[in-house]
């Protein structure tokens, strides 16, 4: 059967048995745009917007939904969120000149990070950045002194790491102790920078963040984590902390293989607020007002890359490489951490698959493999691939390894596809050359 599930919502297979997305037909698209090439799909992207916001919002109103630019960003997609409502989570002076340019007012981004340098720090202060969320004794201090010399009083909200584990990777889980983000409950940092906070002359604490990893196929982690940081922070309140503004961040799962059934977006929404309905209410305080920070679960379902299948190895009686034109530079997360995908042919969506392949890079790395042992319709030289929920952590943390150029994005919708950022060209490499 078709893994339908992990497409985007536009999905279909047409008369040919050929995949399509947005209306068009990938082998189409893998024609004009050449190949390794990733498809956003506008209709997901949107969708998966508007459901943060509508879920979130009838819970609780004014609530303010932030993507996380780190799943991906570019000029055509803060346009997008731009016009669907949402704000800008950014973790670097290069993701919040991204968030400007395109247009979202700076109100709309909050910055993040474990070790934003000076400069970010000057750039966000003189942008007029929403949020601050520091994340150490070392910026609180930083950023007090460099608001002060901007003359101006920038608004933070306090990273503390809760302490829960939301089981996941080792690599993306963020808010137990021994993590390098945040201020840990237990130990007591949190509690000293909450004071620090408080008393610096040009910062205005407006409430405390968390984030715990991702993703998170579980509710529970993000109840606990939610009762326990607003009890925290309620025994602060005689100190002066009034707590108006409150983020659980993102990590908010998506299906990345068939057999994966997430929470959804109103599920989260529920845990989250009637969670804070409860405790607040227990606390005798007011409900401060809600941010969420979904980066992966808002791109990541759009995006599907396409690849051209080149050599094919067959190792007896061991296994049989299908080597494609992308791999570990395009996509990383699988060599990473272990991340596994759906694959299926692009050109044979009908075709009972029954060969069992491993989908390896071009990249000169023996751990550059894609897929391991998948089952695809006899594979040939020259058939597209797709490999889908690859819109997240994929072409963000793309690298030039081997000088091989970074693949463009195409945005598609009701039969129509343009160029949201072309390929890579050799002279783009050479760019920052000095000879
Ligand atoms: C990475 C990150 C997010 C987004 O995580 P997703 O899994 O993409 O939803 C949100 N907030 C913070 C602080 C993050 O570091």
């Amino acid at each position: 059967m078709f893994p339908l599930n992990v497409f985007p919502d536009t999905t279909k297979i047409d008369e040919q048995g050929q995949l399509t997305i947005g209306g068009c037909n990938t082998l189409d698209l893998a024609q004009e745009y050449g190949t390794p090439v990733y498809v956003f799909d506008e209709e997901t992207l949107r969708s998966r917007c508007r459901s943060f916001v509508r879920e979130f919002d009838q819970r609780a109103p004014g609530t303010q939904v932030l993507y996380a630019s780190k799943a991906y960003i570019n000029l055509a997609l803060v346009r997008i969120l731009n016009e669907e409502g949402l704000g800008l989570d950014v973790v670097s002076g290069g993701e919040l000149a991204v968030a400007l340019s395109g247009g979202l007012p700076a109100k709309r981004v909050d910055f993040h990070g474990n070790n934003k340098s000076p400069q970010e720090l000057a750039e966000a202060v003189a942008q007029g950045v929403g949020r601050v969320v520091v994340d150490s004794f070392h910026e609180l201090e930083l950023l007090n002194r460099i608001a002060s010399d901007a003359g101006k009083t920038q608004d933070i909200l306090i990273r503390v790491s809760p302490g829960i584990d939301p089981h996941t990777h080792a690599y993306t889980t963020t808010g137990i102790i021994d993590s390098k983000f945040g201020f840990a409950i237990q130990t007591g940092h949190a509690a000293e920078a909450i004071r620090q906070a408080l008393g610096a002359s040009h910062l205005q604490l407006r409430g405390l963040h968390f984030h715990l990893g991702s993703p998170i196929f579980e509710l529970e982690p993000y109840r606990a984590a939610t009762d326990l940081v607003l009890r925290f922070a309620a025994e602060f309140r005689e100190e002066g902390l009034n707590l108006q503004e409150f983020s659980p961040g993102g990590g908010f799962a998506i299906a990345y293989t068939r057999d994966q059934q997430p929470p959804a977006v109103s599920e989260y929404a529920e845990a989250i607020v009637s969670t804070m309905n409860a405790t607040c209410a227990d606390l005798g305080m007011p409900r401060p007002k809600l941010i969420v920070e979904p980066g992966r679960s808002i791109v990541g379902p759009a995006g599907v890359a396409l690849y051209c299948i080149g050599a094919i190895k067959e190792i007896p009686g061991v296994r049989k490489y299908v080597s494609v034109d992308g791999g570990m530079g395009d996509n990383i997360r699988p060599a990473l951490y272990q991340a596994a995908y759906e694959v299926v042919s692009a050109g044979k969506a009908t075709v009972e698959p029954d060969d069992l392949v491993t989908i390896a890079g071009k990249y000169c790395e023996s751990g550059d493999v894609l897929a391991w042992d998948v089952m695809l319709p006899t594979p040939e030289t020259g058939d597209i691939i797709a490999i889908p929920a690859a819109g997240a952590y994929c072409p963000s943390m793309a690298s030039n390894y081997n000088l091989n150029p970074r693949p463009p994005i195409v945005l598609v919708k009701d039969g129509k596809s343009r160029l949201i950022r072309r390929r890579e060209s050799y002279q783009d490499m050479m760019l920052c050359d000095v000879v």
